[in-house]
């Protein structure tokens, strides 16, 4: 997969908490070839006790939280997603590898015609 089909299908997606974790990378000025290459690479952004960048007050701590995934029509439902959490307003955080297998996971039931699916987060 090139870069450039990464960035593409990163964008073809309604993510619903990633975008925050895009901020995130936004606001602590890594550059996009960088992310791209941490995304190709299956390498996560770790970062011990991040300020969260929406309530500006919460920090992060390991956690799961569930993530809503939209494609087309279809909608995939991940409970138990390990990813940081923000102990005051409970946003999240995927690490980008997290973020891949979830987008490849959304991929495949779009596929296969699946309309609306829950299912555990497993790597
Ligand atoms: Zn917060």
């Amino acid at each position: 997969m090139t870069s450039s089909s990464v960035e593409q299908s990163v964008h073809a997606y309604q993510i619903v908490h990633q975008r925050h974790a895009i901020e995130r990378i936004a606001q602590r000025g890594i550059r996009e070839e960088d992310v791209e290459h941490l995304l190709l690479a299956g390498e996560t952004i770790k970062e011990k006790a991040m300020k969260c960048v929406i309530c500006k007050q919460g920090e992060t701590q390991s956690g799961t939280t569930t993530m809503t995934l939209e494609k087309d029509t279809t909608t995939v439902i991940f409970k138990k997603v390990p990813t940081e959490v923000c102990e005051t307003c409970s946003e999240a955080y995927p690490d980008a590898a997290t973020t891949r297998h979830l987008l490849h996971v959304v991929e495949e039931a779009a596929r296969a015609g699946v309309q609306v699916d829950v299912r555990s987060y497993a790597a």
